[in-house]
């Protein structure tokens, strides 16, 4: 029988009890592991990260945080084969694995920098200067910031097992607080790894990181208001999580990264034979097949100007056709499966919803060639390019978290905005352009729609990290549908941790607090 995946709970490797639920291999159809929590004592692992975790960390400065950080994401580049071994079950190419599982290290590496040089020796940072409160200078107030003396509850979506984790992970060792991670069961056994990885490295005070492999039933009801969730998955759950009592009568602060529908712009400097608009082709097709195009960031929704549409429908449609779609490392293959079969049925769903006011351009969605592995047990399916007018209504509401996006013609700048706006909201837009002006109008007048805008041409590109990658440096994270949250960017990621306070007294009996703190390091 398929093994249960186990758990990392109060100091022990654990397995729940019962079926639960069986994960197949996206690729062959194969069961990987089952996954259950059932039987698991999650009050426990509350308890351990309030009562051993939380203690250890605090007790620590933010250097030897930061050195944790930089050794558990050297611990997982060393093995990192392990990750991409196991990543190839979910269906990732090894250049998908290079996004989750390098990208996981790397931003914890970037966040273990930032810690060393912007957080101060001791434990407590003192925020901004101190204001005086009265005539005579004898009463002053200072802002500080301590750790929260309660858990991170990190609930991951599946399509980045390791990268999510790390990303919410780093913040909240720096800060000092513990975390209690839950992986989306489908890709659940490469967290697992990754944890057993970083555990079995040593490098963690115990109680700083625990593992719930399955559901998390009414663990959001012994949280309160020293706890964080930081949740990445769909609309519906955040919107689910965010209605719990936990948040609205307890307070426990709670970020949502959610769904949501991205765009990107060809400016109309950008026409054919320009560096430019081959950058938007590119990039396109990229965030299309990067990961099977299931990426929180990829491109739903591609607008260009009404005279190039049929241009670049075929300049995308010719990339697309070189795709090779098959099993992750069979020879030339470049675009792996979806996750699983439900997740493709789900898509397909998608897609015939679009196809209400949308027609399809390129692809398929009932048949695919595939490379090394059976298509119909794998959960295979090949890029999908749809066209839309600028009427239409369903491409800016429904979101195909597959190898999908929307071409939409656009007739002048108003009415572009209009368009970005419908999204209600996204994690990241793109302008590619050479013109100062249009890129300034397009970004100015979208930048509160996004967390994130990328400007491409050809002074940039060659660096650039493309509109789909997060940097643990800037903000990820979007107003409205992509969730409200503010997950990644800079130190601001670590403060969130952490509770700001007012110090109100006199200048000495301050100093002296605050001289204590930082002796206390
Ligand atoms: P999902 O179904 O909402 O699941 C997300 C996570 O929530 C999983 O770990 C899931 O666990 C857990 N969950 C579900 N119900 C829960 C409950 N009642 N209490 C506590 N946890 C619960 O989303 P998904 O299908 O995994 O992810 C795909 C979606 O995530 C896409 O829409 C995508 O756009 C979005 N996404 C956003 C970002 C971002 O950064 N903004 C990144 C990646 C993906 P189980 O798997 O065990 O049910």
């Amino acid at each position: 029988m398929t093994e249960v995946l186990p758990s990392y709970i109060a100091g022990s490797w654990q397995t729940g009890q019962g079926e639960g639920t069986t994960v197949a291999d996206a690729v062959t159809g194969d069961p990987v592991v089952r996954v259950t929590s059932d039987g698991l004592d999650l009050a426990a692992a509350v308890d351990h990260a309030r009562s051993v975790g939380g203690p250890a960390l605090r007790g620590l400065d933010f250097a030897t945080r930061a050195g944790m950080v930089k050794a558990l994401a050297l611990a997982l580049s060393e093995r990192k084969q392990e990750l991409y071994d196991l990543s190839a079950r979910a269906g990732s190419t090894r250049a998908d694995s290079k996004v989750d599982v390098d990208g996981g290290f790397g931003t914890a590496l970037v966040y273990s920098s930032m810690g060393r040089k912007g957080l101060p020796a001791g434990n407590v940072v003192v925020e901004g200067p101190v204001e005086q409160l009265g005539k005579e200078g004898t009463f002053v107030g200072q802002h500080v910031l301590t750790s929260r003396r309660g858990l991170a509850l990190q609930i991951n979506a599946y399509n980045f097992p390791v990268w999510g984790m790390l990303e919410k992970l780093a913040p909240a060792l720096l800060a000092g607080v513990p975390t209690i991670a839950k992986p989306a069961t489908q890709t659940s056994y490469v967290a697992e790894h990754a944890v057993r990885i970083i555990l079995e490295a040593g490098v963690l005070p115990e109680g700083a990181l625990q593992l719930v492999s399955g559901a998390i039933p009414g663990m959001l009801d012994l949280l309160h208001g020293q706890d964080l969730v930081g949740f990445t998955g769909s609309a519906q759950t955040a919107a689910k999580l965010r209605g719990h009592p936990a948040v609205t009568e307890r307070s426990v602060r709670f970020t949502a990264e959610a769904d949501s529908l991205n765009c990107s712009v060809l400016g109309p400097d950008a026409v054919s034979g320009t560096p430019e608009f081959d950058l938007y082709v590119g990039g396109l097709v990229a965030e299309m097949t990067s990961k099977a195009g299931q990426k929180c960031t990829a491109i739903r929704r591609a607008f260009v100007p009404r005279g190039v549409i049929d241009e670049v429908t075929e300049a995308v449609s010719a990339k697309l056709a070189e795709v090779v779609v098959g099993a992750p490392g069979a020879e030339g293959v470049t675009m792996g499966a979806l996750v699983g079969t439900d997740q493709r049925a789900d898509v397909r769903r998608s897609v015939e919803a679009l196809q209400a006011d949308s027609r399809l351009a390129f692809g398929d969605p009932t048949k695919v060639d595939v490379v090394g592995a059976d298509p119909e047990k794998g959960a295979f399916l090949g890029p999908l390019l749809l066209r839309a007018e600028v009427d239409a209504r369903t491409p800016h509401e429904v979101e195909a978290f597959g190898p999908v996006s929307t071409l939409m013609p656009y007739d002048d700048r108003a009415q572009l905005v209009d368009l970005v706006a419908r999204g209600h909201g996204s994690l990241a837009g793109s302008v590619v352009t050479h013109d100062p002006d249009f890129a300034r109008g397009v970004v100015l007048d979208t930048a509160a729609l996004h967390g994130r805008i990328l400007v491409l041409d050809r002074d940039d590109a060659a660096e650039s990290t493309g509109h789909g990658i997060p940097m643990p440096q800037l903000v990820h994270g979007g107003p409205g549908r992509a969730g409200g949250g503010e997950e990644e960017g800079g130190l601001r990621a670590v403060y969130h941790h952490m509770q700001r306070t007012a110090i109100q007294a006199g200048p000495a009996m301050l100093e002296s607090i605050l001289q204590v703190a930082d002796d206390e390091k």
